[in-house]
């Protein structure tokens, strides 16, 4: 089920810890579940299942992702991101029928950590820097409303 509820989805999600690998495993198994319901979806956060924690599945196809595929991503932040912003639309699972103009960094350089823990740095371009930006957006309990026009 989506959460769609407002006061849920402005919940800050909390970060996950080395300790934490079997509810990574558990929780990323409910999204990659639940995905399956949408198949135009392209992310997914754990807090759009309620649950406040920082993981998301994120479908890429740039840097290391190539070709396109499913990705979990564990407690992402953005290092740095391009001056170069641009306006596309975006839609989320929790804001049904729903798209919006929003502008981003075009470019962004993001830590993750991986299922294992394992941390990665690396430079997103395009969708994908749109797609992680927005994921990170609800792990910080924001949505596109907020930012779309
Ligand atoms: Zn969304």
């Amino acid at each position: 089920m989506i959460v769609t509820d407002t006061s849920t989805l402005k919940q800050k999600s909390q970060p996950l810890y080395v300790g934490d690998l079997k509810k990574i495993r558990k929780v990323s198994e409910q999204l990659f579940q639940e995905i399956k319901n949408h198949p135009n979806a392209v992310g997914l956060s754990a807090i759009q299942i309620g649950i406040p924690l920082r993981i998301a599945i994120v479908y890429l196809g740039s840097g290391t992702q190539n070709p396109r595929r499913w990705t979990v991503i564990v407690n992402p932040s953005v290092e740095s991101q391009s001056d170069e912003v641009q306006e596309a639309e975006e839609g989320c699972l929790s804001i049904p029928n729903t798209v919006l103009l929003v502008s981003r960094p075009w470019s962004v350089r993001v830590g993750y950590r991986d299922l294992k823990y394992k941390f990665y740095k690396e430079k997103f371009y395009g969708i994908d820097a749109r797609v992680i930006q927005h994921e990170i957006d609800h792990m910080d309990g924001i949505l596109m409303t907020d930012r779309g026009k």
